[in-house]
């Protein structure tokens, strides 16, 4: 999925091209430097982002003045006879939502618009059954964190939401698959109904798995996602972004066919690994089951890591955050196959089974300070 900025992430020289005046990229780079990196001095900041001096003093006076920023004085050894400050971020009256929307669970995680999680709790409930009833108590959910919180009466600036679905166009409409007929063509922006003013953003977990990762890992501008357990997804972040491709669909591995397999898949196909992993998982599945199943799947993505050249491919979802033998396999799979052609190393998510929540909040704070950082939305979003 594509569409936010996270400048920060871009190389000095990339930056460079877009330097010439203080545009508003150059202000969401530095804001996104400093809420992601916490606070630094103006010099940190100009290493960071590659910006000079002259243009970091500009707009750092800019955001202190329309409130986003405040530079507070660092007590200590004073350089060239001039005081250094600490640029942080200014605490803001609105507030962020991640909501993750899971076959068996529906989650909620409520931060500050500088990150601090100050609300986090979550629901079983069949959500395959119906859109509806499932946005019903999402709504609900939502409400209620708020109100245990403390946060009723401020406002709620963005929000991101994880699917356990294909979710496609510039509406972010749950696409017709076909074997979840109470899902196809769902409208989460109708369904959850939030005030009007506040920022939705709207990703399959795959694709909110790979940015809560992405997010987590200061060193990967290109990782290969792969979400385990309740289904299969994944997603493939490049460049710092998370590659949607032209139909919003990049990163379906489910329907690949598995050389062998005979099992009934719910595309209506044979042999496709997602049918291949479901049966593994499956409590009921034999040793074999689980060790065909890990063989096939870690072919399949030290396959895709050979194509992509990832940084890294990280395995998410139960499976990922709960090493057993079905992980076990996995990686053996990988690692039998990657270590003859490639070195993108293969480990478990850093958020466990929290990659999909936590990347829906980071969603949502990216939505909400780009709308910050552009002075004409920043009325708006106040
Ligand atoms: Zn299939």
């Amino acid at each position: 999925m594509t569409g936010s900025l996270y400048l920060h992430r871009l190389q000095p020289t990339e930056l460079f091209t877009r330097m010439s005046t203080p545009q508003p990229p150059t202000r969401l780079t530095l804001l996104e430097s400093v809420r992601r990196g916490g606070a630094s001095t103006r010099g940190d900041l100009g290493q960071v982002t590659g910006l000079s001096r002259s243009v970091v003093a500009q707009v750092v006076s800019e955001l202190v003045a329309e409130g986003l920023l405040v530079e507070r004085r660092i007590s200590g050894p004073v350089r060239r006879g001039r005081p250094t400050s600490r640029v942080q971020l200014a605490p803001q009256q609105g507030f962020a939502a991640g909501i993750d929307v899971s076959h068996r669970h529906i989650a909620v995680m409520l931060s500050e618009l500088d990150g601090e999680v100050v609300r986090d709790q979550e629901i079983d409930f069949d959500v395959d059954v119906d859109s509806s009833a499932t946005f019903r108590m999402a709504r609900r959910l939502l409400g209620d964190a708020i109100a245990r919180a403390g946060l009723r009466g401020r406002r709620l600036v963005a929000a991101g939401v994880s699917l356990p679905f294909p979710v496609v166009g510039a509406d972010r409409v749950v696409a017709p698959v076909g074997y979840v007929p109470g899902w196809d063509g769902a409208r989460p922006h109708d369904l959850l109904r939030l005030e009007p003013g506040t920022l939705l953003v709207v990703d399959n977990d795959a694709d909110a798995g790979a940015w809560g990762e992405l997010m987590q890992d200061d060193t990967a501008r290109s990782l290969l996602f792969v979400k385990v357990g309740e289904g299969l997804g994944s997603a493939l972040a490049v460049g710092g972004q998370v590659f949607g491709g032209a139909h919003h669909m990049a990163g379906e591995i489910g329907h690949v066919l598995v050389p062998g397999s005979r099992l009934p898949c719910r595309c209506g196909g044979v042999g496709c690994l997602d049918a291949v992993v479901t049966r593994a998982v499956d409590p009921a599945a034999s040793a074999e089951e689980i060790d065909a199943a890990g063989a096939a799947l870690g072919g399949v993505l030290a396959q895709l890591a050979s194509f992509v050249d990832p940084d890294v491919v990280v395995l998410g979802g139960s499976v990922g955050s709960d090493p057993g033998p079905f992980a076990e396999r996995i990686a053996a799979g990988y690692n039998a196959l990657a270590s003859r052609i490639h070195h993108a190393p293969l480990r478990a998510a850093v958020l466990g089974r929290r990659s999909e929540l936590q990347g829906a909040l980071d969603r949502a704070l990216c939505q909400a300070w780009n709308a910050l950082a552009s002075p004409s939305a920043y009325a708006l979003a106040r």
